[in-house]
This record gives C-alpha cells, structure tokens and sequence, in this order.
C-alpha cells in the first residue's frame, strides 16, 4: 500500500464530489437507493419520483446483473441503462449502475454518474485498470471472500491508473452462516478508516439478503459511522425480477430515513 489512498493523517480524508450539494465522505450520511434492476420504464420512473419526493439524491439500478444462474434475469443491458438515466435526469437524481465488461465501459460512460464494480469482479484486474481510466467515482464492493487488504489492493489498481475517487462498499462475506445470504461485516468501518482514506458505505441488502434485517443493519451502519448506506427497494417486492426478497418497499422506505436522519443526528452530538 503505496500510493495516495493511505490514510496518513487524522483529517486526511477523500471527498468524492458529485455535485455542489452532492458530496460521499463529508460529513453527511450519503443515502443511495434503487431498485436491484431495472425492470421497464414505470418501474424505474415510479422508484425516482419516489426517491426524489423524500430527498434521496442518488439513484441506484442494475443492468447488467452479475446473477448466480445464467437461467435468471440478467437485466437489460444498455435499454436499461438508458432508462436509468431517464428516470433520474426527470427527478434531478444522480445514477451508479454496475458495469461488468471492460468493453462496455466508454458507451457507458455517458449514462452513469458513478460506477459500481460488484463483489464478482472486485478481482478482475483488466475492468480495474479500465475504469482507473475513467474520469468518474468508482463504487468498489468488497468481494465476498475478499480480506481487507485485497480489497485495498483492489482499490489501489484502480487509483494506479489515475483515479482516486473510490468509494469502498462493504456488502457482505461468505462464511458458515447460511441463514443470511451473507455476513454482513461492520467491523471494517473502523478498520478502513484506519488504513484508508476512502469513503466507505454499506450494502445491508446483499450484506444480510434478508427484509427484516436492512433496517437493523443500516441503524448500525449510522452508528458505526459509515459514511453512507445503499440498499434495494421496490413498489412491489414479491414481484421484482430479482432480490424482492431483500427489496423495501416505500413506506418501510420512508420509515428508515426517517430513523437514518435521528440516529445521524445523535451520533453527531457524540
Ligand atoms: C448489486 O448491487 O446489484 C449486486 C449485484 O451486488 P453484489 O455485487 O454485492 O453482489
Ligand atoms: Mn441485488
């Protein structure tokens, strides 16, 4: 660990500036919010007004999805995109979508605001190397079998090309435990803060793969002062293409802000 990432100093910190009002790393609680895919035109527009009327500014949305069985929704690629961006651009929103070939990285470009490389390619160097090119926030999960350090190291190909604007994405490790999709480990918060001074969020959605425990892990995430949270909603769960079953709907939606910006606020008097 070489390079500029290393955190040296108490205040040395990466803010990543998306916008005057829009900034990863400060001081605020960055709320990044969407649904697992996008679905089709309503679908992703009824999520934006949404996320807009209750003041969430960055709009999250797959479409290349990296799914377990190539027999299961795989997104719908580039229409998706645009549709991403559609939605967002009408509800002034800000837009991250994964992208997972290095071929599709310059026609993306256009239609994405940050990027998300997902724990399936965390280790794959030649998309590293591509988007440390790129003159746009890279979002880098942590791969599921991934320590610290290679996720550091993941990060540190990305910033060798030139861009230091990551942001780490801590979305849950694979151990014994198989009543959660994955083990959600928060214990990294203070350990990058530490080693690093990037930004770091949390995923309770894929960290947990459960409803019922998004709303406990992002409470813990504000506590643990992670720097911000992403996580997946839709209007009807039961019915999304994929991950309903980890998915939100509005009102729990609505109901987590609420308890996000209390919490926020209590931390802040400590
Ligand atoms: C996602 O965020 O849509 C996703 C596929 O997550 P992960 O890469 O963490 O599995
Ligand atoms: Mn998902």
């Amino acid at each position: 660990m070489d390079i500029d990432l290393v955190k040296n100093k108490n205040e040395d910190k990466k803010i990543i500036d998306l916008d005057e009002d829009i900034k990863i790393g400060g001081k605020e609680f960055t709320i990044i919010s969407g649904p697992c895919s996008v679905e089709n035109e309503e679908q992703i527009h009824t999520i934006s007004k949404f996320l807009s009327e209750i003041g969430v500014k960055i709009l999250r949305g797959g479409a290349f999805k990296p799914r377990t069985s190539p027999y299961t929704f795989q997104g719908l690629g580039f229409d998706g995109l645009k549709l991403l961006r559609e939605a967002a651009d009408e509800n002034k929103l800000k837009v991250i979508s994964e992208i997972m070939d290095p071929r599709d990285v310059e026609k993306a470009y256009d239609y994405v605001d940050i990027i998300q490389i997902g724990s399936r390619n965390m280790h794959n160097y030649s998309l590293l190397k591509e988007i440390g090119k790129v003159d746009k926030p890279i979002l880098l999960k942590r791969g599921m079998t991934a320590t610290v350090k290679e996720w550091l190291m993941a990060a540190e190909y990305i910033a060798l090309e030139g861009n230091e604007d990551i942001i780490l994405c801590e979305r849950g490790i694979r151990t014994f435990e198989n009543y959660t999709r994955n083990t959600l480990d928060l214990t990294v918060v203070p350990i990058i803060k530490s080693l690093s001074k990037l930004p770091i969020i949390i995923d309770p959605s894929h960290g947990t793969g459960r409803r019922t425990l998004v709303i406990p892990m992002t409470r813990a995430a504000v506590t643990v002062s992670a720097d911000g949270v992403m996580f997946e909603i839709h209007p009807k769960p039961e019915e999304a293409l994929s991950d309903g079953f980890q998915s939100l709907d509005f009102k729990q939606t609505k109901k987590l802000i609420k308890e996000i910006k209390e919490i926020k606020s209590c931390i802040d008097k400590l």
